[in-house]
């Protein structure tokens, strides 16, 4: 999302663009509990019964399509907006009453929002200067985190003589100078290029390795989010649908939403014919029989099954347990053959295996045999 500083409340205190607040906890992130939290724009609810708890120090990433209320969530933390119900606690206490520039937050937009008439050591420094630190600490604060974001040598510039990607490295340095508590931040990377958005998602989590502040971050990224986060929360219309580690969203989503969103994803209709305990046997359509697993709440007969298209495995003739299909494309991608394969169910599979010597891609049309082992299947709830 495009973020226009100058249309937050608030925005308007430059402080509160900084973190510059209550003096930090050196190095020490806060523990946030969110806590049933609601905003409502008329009857519309933006943030629908939240509530998220986040471990001092931990790096949790925020992911879900445009408008499921990420930034909204963000900005009730931040203090740009107000909760209509529940509460938000930081190391504890309630924050609701706690104006933006008191919160002592870091935070990074994405737009770079640097202050034009300064250099880029004077935009670093200026949390500082509002914060009214002493000379020789902030020197040697802006110092140290020029030298963390590499940016020592541009110090004395302006940010119209950098790059979209430095003016960002800039933007964050601002925001973790005070070495604030907790640093938010909103999409900091999207109006940057593949490359150097990669780039400065590895910088970011040294930073946070070395400061231990702790990071809420939105994105609707979800390699980004994959890639940098300690846990991901994934949102939709308003509500969180699973907190996890980025493996567990990946490997084991709680429902087809989640599964969908992240990676790509075969889903096969089945029945349930035994359980045990987490291990399931199930029939498809078609009548074929396979193993998958699944979490202890899920309920019914007939479920979804994800199976991720590298977890599947082609063979040109039938193994045990294997399931015919016709080939309808098949793509060489350098480290990858994508194909796609359509069951006599009319279900329609993607695999995708390593590129490997010798190996040929099938000829659209042509008959192959496709399996999974049991516990590369995972039953949806
Ligand atoms: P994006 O990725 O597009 O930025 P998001 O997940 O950050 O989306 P939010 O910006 O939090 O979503 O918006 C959540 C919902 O709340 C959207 O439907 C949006 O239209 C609505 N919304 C946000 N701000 C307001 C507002 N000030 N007034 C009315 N509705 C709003």
């Amino acid at each position: 999302m495009i973020v226009n500083l100058a249309e937050r409340p608030g925005a308007s205190d430059p402080a509160a663009l900084s973190g510059a607040g209550p003096q930090p906890q050196t190095g020490i992130g806060s523990g946030i509990s969110i806590r049933d939290a609601v905003k409502r724009y008329g009857s519309f609810a933006a943030a629908d019964h939240i509530s998220l708890d986040i471990r001092p120090g931990e790096f949790v990433t925020l992911l879900g399509p445009s408008g499921s209320g990420k930034t909204t969530l963000l900005n009730l933390l931040a203090g740009f907006q107000q909760l209509n119900a529940g509460e938000i606690l930081v190391d504890g206490k309630a924050i609701h009453n706690v104006p933006v520039h008191k919160r002592g937050f870091g935070m990074v937009f994405q737009s770079y929002a640097l202050f034009p008439n300064m250099t880029v050591a004077q935009n670093v420094a200026f949390p500082m200067r509002m914060a009214g630190l002493d000379r020789a600490t902030s020197d040697r604060r802006v110092h140290e985190t020029l030298e963390m974001m590499r940016l020592t040598e541009h110090a004395q510039k302006m940010p119209s003589e950098m790059s979209g990607g430095q003016q960002q490295r800039v933007a964050i340095a601002r925001s973790i100078v005070m070495r604030p508590r907790v640093v938010l931040m909103d999409e900091p990377l999207s109006a940057l290029d593949r490359r150097l958005r990669e780039s400065i998602q590895i910088e970011i989590r040294e930073i946070h390795r070395t400061i231990g502040s702790t990071f809420l971050f939105v994105t609707h990224d979800q390699s980004e989010a994959l890639t940098m986060s300690d846990r991901i929360a994934v949102m939709d219309a308003g509500k969180i649908i699973q907190v996890d580690t980025p493996d567990e969203i990946y490997r084991r989503p709680r429902n087809r939403f989640v599964a969908s969103f992240i990676g790509e994803s075969n889903l096969v209709e089945a029945e349930i014919l035994r359980r045990e305990g987490g291990a399931l046997t199930l029939r498809t359509r078609t009548g074929h029989q396979f193993r998958a697993e699944s979490r202890d709440e899920v309920t019914g007969r007939n479920v979804t099954v994800l199976v991720r298209p590298e977890r599947l495995r082609l063979h040109e003739t039938a193994m045990p347990g294997s399931i015919p299909a016709r080939v309808r494309s098949a793509l060489f991608l350098g480290e990858v053959l994508r194909i796609e394969v359509e069951l006599d169910s009319g279900e329609v599979m993607l695999v995708r295996c390593p590129d490997r010597a010798g190996q040929v891609l099938p000829d659209p049309g042509s008959e192959v045999h496709v399996s999974w082992g049991a516990e590369d299947g995972w039953v949806l709830a």
